[in-house]
């Protein structure tokens, strides 16, 4: 599915709940109305947007093979902003209205369905945009945000007993059930997903040191067809019990019997990965991700990596290697020190087989380096990029060097749509 289809979806749904409360609309003469009728209008476009948000986290394959999981999951964060918003703008209105209209404010017990979705998306969306200040463990989040499923069923019931357009209007109470069902089909297979997931476990065969802080794991058993540079949710099994699952790019190529990811060390779950023993039990869901050169016809390719968002790029080279493709690419790769550098030797053997292939380390920590230092920036690219015609650029590492990267080409007058960048987070 396109981007655009998506889009226009949503907007067809919404278009349904405004065309019955139009009319109440319409008809409303009393100025003190106003907030109540458009606070109506506000719920029911919320419920929907809700809606879109449940099928936006479900990791759908067909809705993912074209948007990528992480743009479907920044889409599914403004979403929720806009329908939590509008949810919790609906009984404000409600209430403005009755104290307009009447000096005080006439509570109905249904009411308690629509007090108990705003305390829990208080907290549950509270949460998620304050995740950073709060602190908050990602493990503890994802748990908190995982309460969100059970706001839809209740603001169903709710707007069935309460809801005044649903009250005149049977065809809208038959949309709403439909939409109650599509709800309940989406939970189905998220759970069917999930339960997909542990049929076919995984063994970890090889526990491979690269640098000082990343490792490569590898593993045998049933290997998911993918692209390069595509990546998968891994969930390991540690005394016992299922640690959540994580995301991780498939370093490996797709060509090749090895299924591998590199990991680095940077937090709770990545710090035990040395730890992972040969004959471990690992769960894979995959693959996800747009992030492939292959989605391109094009004969010049610019990879540009930080730190561990090298894994994308190497998945891409060994199977450039593997398939002797012929594709002009500069891949340039920041670094702290050259100690850092993963997979060097298998890079330079590269670079040796293949002219076409040239990989320039930049290192902003070394300052005995005989080649770039610094960062990437804007005068590094231009020194680079002389003679390279059109071509895709891929970015991935670190938020604030993606940042600045993709600035930098911009500036140097580079396409949007010739950029493509891969985030290593998901939130
Ligand atoms: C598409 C994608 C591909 C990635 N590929 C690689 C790779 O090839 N190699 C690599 O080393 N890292 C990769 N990462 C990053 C890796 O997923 C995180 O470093 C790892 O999940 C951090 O977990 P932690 O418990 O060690 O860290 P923590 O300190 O607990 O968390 C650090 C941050 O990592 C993210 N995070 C933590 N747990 C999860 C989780 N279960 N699911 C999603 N995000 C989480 C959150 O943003 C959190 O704020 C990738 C991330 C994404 C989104």
């Amino acid at each position: 599915m396109k981007k655009w289809m998506l889009y226009v979806g949503l907007g067809l749904f919404l278009a349904i709940p405004v065309y019955f409360w139009l009319p109440a609309f319409l008809a409303t003469d009393s100025p003190t109305d106003y907030p109540c009728v458009i606070g109506r209008l506000l719920a029911l476009a919320g419920f929907i947007l809700i809606l879109f948000q449940v099928l936006l986290s479900s990791r759908l394959k067909w809705l993912e093979r074209n948007l990528g999981l992480d743009k479907m999951l920044a889409t599914h964060k403004t979403a929720g902003i806009f329908g939590f918003g509008f949810m919790l703008a609906h009984p404000v209105l409600h209430f403005s209205s009755d104290l307009l209209s009447l000096g005080t404010v006439i509570l109905k017990w249904p009411m308690i369905f629509g007090l108990v979705t705003i305390l829990i998306v208080i907290v549950t969306v509270g949460s998620a945009l304050l995740y950073g200040r709060l602190h908050l463990k990602y493990g503890m989040w994802k748990q908190l945000h995982w309460v969100n499923f059970i706001i839809l069923p209740i603001i169903f019931v709710h707007s069935l007993l309460l809801g005044t357009e649903m009250a005149s209007q049977p065809a809208l109470v038959s949309f709403w059930y439909f939409l109650g069902a599509l709800y309940l089909v989406l939970v189905a297979f998220i759970l069917w997903d999930r339960i997909q997931v542990r049929r076919h476990p995984l063994q970890v065969t090889d526990v491979v040191q690269e640098t000082r802080d990343t490792w490569s794991v590898h593993f045998k058993g049933q290997k998911p067809d993918h692209k390069p540079g595509q990546f998968m949710m891994l969930s390991m099994l540690r005394d016992g019990h299922m640690v959540e699952p994580h995301p991780f790019t498939i370093s490996s190529s797709p060509t090749s019997d090895d299924l591998s990811v590199s990991v680095k060390a940077i937090g709770d779950f990545t710090s035990t990965i040395k730890d992972t023993n040969p004959a471990d039990q690992v769960y894979i869901g995959a693959p996800y991700g747009t992030f492939s050169f292959l989605n391109y016809d094009a004969p010049n390719l610019v990879f540009i990596a930080g730190g561990i968002g090298i894994t994308p790029f190497m998945s891409m080279l060994r199977y450039m290697r593997d398939r002797m493709l012929e594709r002009n690419v500069l891949l340039i790769w920041g670094n702290k020190t050259e100690q850092d550098i993963a997979f060097k030797d298998e890079l330079e053997k590269m670079a040796a087989a293949r002219p076409s292939l040239r990989v320039v380390h930049v290192l902003s920590n070394q300052p005995d380096w005989p080649g770039e230092k610094g960062y990437v920036d804007l005068e590094l690219l231009r020194k680079y990029l002389d003679g390279f015609e059109n071509p895709q650029f891929f970015v991935c590492g670190p938020p604030v060097m993606m940042t600045k990267v993709i600035r930098a080409l911009r500036q140097a007058g580079v396409p949007k749509m010739r950029i493509h960048y891969e985030r290593f987070a998901l939130r």
